[in-house]
């Protein structure tokens, strides 16, 4: 007879809510998965996309043992080895080109995937430290939001998720919940049942701008120009907290100064919503409370973003928002107060080796000498789906003369040109430790469910890679117990959040995993003030708050956005989409370009060429296209996505992707 027992987990994609997950499981499979209630916000339902985790565990995708490619790269041609033959081919081969290049000719790419402290990279890193690899700066997401909220608050965690809904006033500000982490939906609904108003800033009209008090379209890339007129306003009305600021904030004059140069009228010309409207928002803003804004990634992702977001997170200063439950902002709470890190784990410090920004994955592969990058070592990651200037990826990946290593769940579209494919375990496979960046919770989740075919966790890769290169040192951390112990080991806090895993598997940071900012904790700067205008950021923003005119130019007018979908928030599980990706375009764009819905069109610029169907909705705003984020090669007809669109550029912090600085022309392509 079946046994089917119910294991519980947690979710560690890329997403803020962090679901506890009641796993069933008969026979070592998956055959159910649901929400349970040990997160504050789960409340036992979860995003399809985990619902159907199944299809992904065993779908025909599925790497299941070790290949090796038999024809030319790219082709399809793949020969199955064991573990003991590929693991002696990439042994013997990383060690030729450390022997002959260096250390640094060896490049590993990594992303988040769906892994946590354990799996991400722990061992991974250990390996590519000692081997003294490149570095890699990853960049593809929070990189500049992640330098501007530190150099503003240092390590101050936000509002909770669970406390919007003692919020009177919710702002989303280039976030979208009903895709991204949906279970905030409910919150705000609970909030706007009880009195709450809701402003939704975005090009998109998403489902929550939809039922918003107020919709502000803003052109991507201008909420920068917004947000310090806001500021202005609340100094010139009078609406600014002026004892808050004293008490708790630095370089006040300062932002005054650089927010003064924007009026209402000019910043809603820029960001082209109307200038009245802007001024409800500062309004509606000024005069509730407690008020909260969600701010999203969205924002970052071109030439301002990471002043954006400073100036944004500059509001709640400004206006007096804080000391009260509900009140302030929410950016990410990964590192709200755990007092613990994973890089304990890791058993070897930090190199001084070359650091190589991965949302320029082209430019390294061409232009780097001294050594050149012989070895791209790509784990947890897809970048023919994601990095900028996909074609210039692509033809990078093929390059003979470039040994590609992919570690992957699914034969991804990054996989199609690796030399070796290693089998890789997913989440529900493998132990995982799991902190949220937007729930305040860690989970301890134990492997539920046996691994198809040959499929090995980053760890039993990397450690084995480790001992065929003599890496190995006496008294590593290597089983999972010993890293977690590691993990443990070295903070204060650590011992309470083990007796706490150890008791429930899931731990909070504090005695009160929703902390009231300014009531009970504070900002971690250097002198425990806000810094409204940091030294530091300014310097390497070349003039924090400036404003960059917008790219675009009459051959490429339109800006092009590529936001996540619900069914995948990042590549992961595009193998599972059968409909074909759409270009989202306005009523406007589409009649002045005689574009009609269901057409196939051409979207290029300078960078890339796309060539896909087109969908003509009012929902997104005029001057502005979509195409979702994630997409795989197969989506559209000519092979390239999104990606192909984006040029490797950067915002003014943290050498952030700018995905949302494409601009583009649409043409409709005659039919074939
Ligand atoms: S992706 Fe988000 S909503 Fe879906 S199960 Fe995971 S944590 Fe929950």
């Amino acid at each position: 007879m079946p046994q089917r027992v119910v294991h519980h987990s947690a979710c560690p994609l890329d997403c803020p809510d962090l679901c506890g997950l009641a796993v069933t499981v008969d026979e070592g499979k998956v055959v159910e998965v649901d929400g349970d209630r040990r997160g504050p916000i789960t409340d036992g339902f979860i995003c399809g996309k985990v619902r159907k985790i199944a299809q992904h565990l065993y779908g025909d995708h599925r790497v299941l043992q070790p290949r090796v490619r038999a024809g030319a790269k790219g082709s399809g041609a793949w020969r199955t080895v064991s573990w003991d033959e590929a693991l002696g081919l990439v042994a013997d081969r990383i060690a030729s080109i450390r022997a002959r290049a260096g250390g640094e000719a060896i490049l590993p790419y990594h992303y988040g995937g769906s892994n946590g402290w354990l799996t991400e990279g722990a061992l991974a890193t250990r390996f590519f430290r000692r081997l003294g690899a490149s570095n890699l700066d990853r960049t593809f997401c929070a990189a500049a939001t992640t330098a501007a909220t530190q150099g503003l608050y240092g390590k101050l965690p936000g509002v909770a998720l669970e406390d919007f809904e003692h919020a009177r006033l919710i702002v989303l500000w280039g976030v979208n919940p009903s895709a991204t982490g949906i279970h905030l939906v409910p919150v705000i609904e609970r909030a706007r049942g009880a009195g709450a108003k809701l402003v939704v800033v975005d090009p998109r009209r998403t489902p929550l701008a939809r039922r918003a008090d107020l919709w502000l379209p803003v052109r991507p890339g201008a909420d920068l120009p917004v947000a310090l007129a806001m500021i202005g306003a609340l100094f010139a009305r009078g609406h600014a907290d002026r004892a808050f600021l004293a008490k708790h904030a630095a370089q006040v004059d300062e932002l005054h100064i650089r927010a003064a140069r924007w009026s209402i009228a000019d910043a809603a010309g820029v960001a082209g919503v109307e200038a009245k409207q802007l001024d409800r928002f500062v309004e509606l803003y000024a005069r509730s409370s407690p008020a909260v804004i969600r701010a999203g990634w969205g924002l970052e992702r071109n030439r301002n973003g990471g002043s954006a977001v400073a100036a944004i997170l500059a509001l709640p200063a400004v206006a007096g928002k804080f000391g009260v439950r509900g009140g302030g902002y929410t950016m990410s709470n990964s590192d709200a107060r755990w007092g613990v890190s994973s890089e304990s784990a890791i058993g070897e410090p930090p190199t001084t080796r070359r650091v190589v920004n991965m949302s320029d994955l082209p430019g390294a592969l061409r232009d780097l000498r001294d050594p050149r990058v012989e070895c791209l070592f790509v784990y947890n990651c897809n970048p023919v789906a994601t990095a900028p200037d996909q074609a210039a990826v692509i033809a990078q990946l093929a390059r003979e003369d470039l040994f590609v290593v992919v570690h992957e769940q699914v034969m991804t579209d990054t996989a199609a040109f690796a030399d070796v494919v290693l089998p890789a375990t997913a989440f529900l496979e493998h132990r995982e430790l799991r902190r949220g960046y937007g729930v305040m919770r860690m989970f301890d989740s134990p492997a539920v469910a046996t691994p198809p075919g040959e499929a090995r966790s980053n760890n039993q890769l990397f450690g084995a890679l480790i001992e065929r290169l003599g890496l190995g040192r006496p008294g590593d951390a290597v089983t999972d117990d010993e890293l977690v112990a590691a993990t443990f080991a070295a903070h204060d806090n650590g011992a309470a959040l083990r007796a706490q895993l150890a008791e429930k598997h899931v731990a909070t940071p504090g005695p009160d995993p929703r902390p009231v900012p300014f009531v009970d904790v504070f900002p971690s700067t250097p002198d425990g003030k806000i810094q409204l205008v940091p030294p530091g950021l300014d310097r390497e923003a070349r003039g924090l708050y400036e404003y960059r005119a917008d790219p675009g130019t009459e051959a490429h007018p339109l800006a092009l956005i590529s936001p996540a979908l619900a069914t995948q928030i990042s590549s992961t599980f595009g193998q599972l989409r059968e409909a074909p990706g759409a270009l989202e375009m306005s009523p406007h764009d589409a009649t002045v370009r005689g574009i009609s819905d269901g057409d196939r069109v051409r979207v290029w610029n300078a960078t890339g060429n796309v060539e896909c169907q087109v969908r003509i909705t009012p929902d997104v705003r005029a001057g502005v296209c979509v195409l979702a984020k994630g997409l795989w090669r197969k989506h559209t007809h000519n092979g390239f996505t999104a990606n192909a669109l984006v040029p490797a550029a950067f915002a003014d912090l943290g050498g952030q992707a700018a995905y949302n600085d494409a601009r583009v022309q649409v043409a409709k392509l005659e039919a074939v």
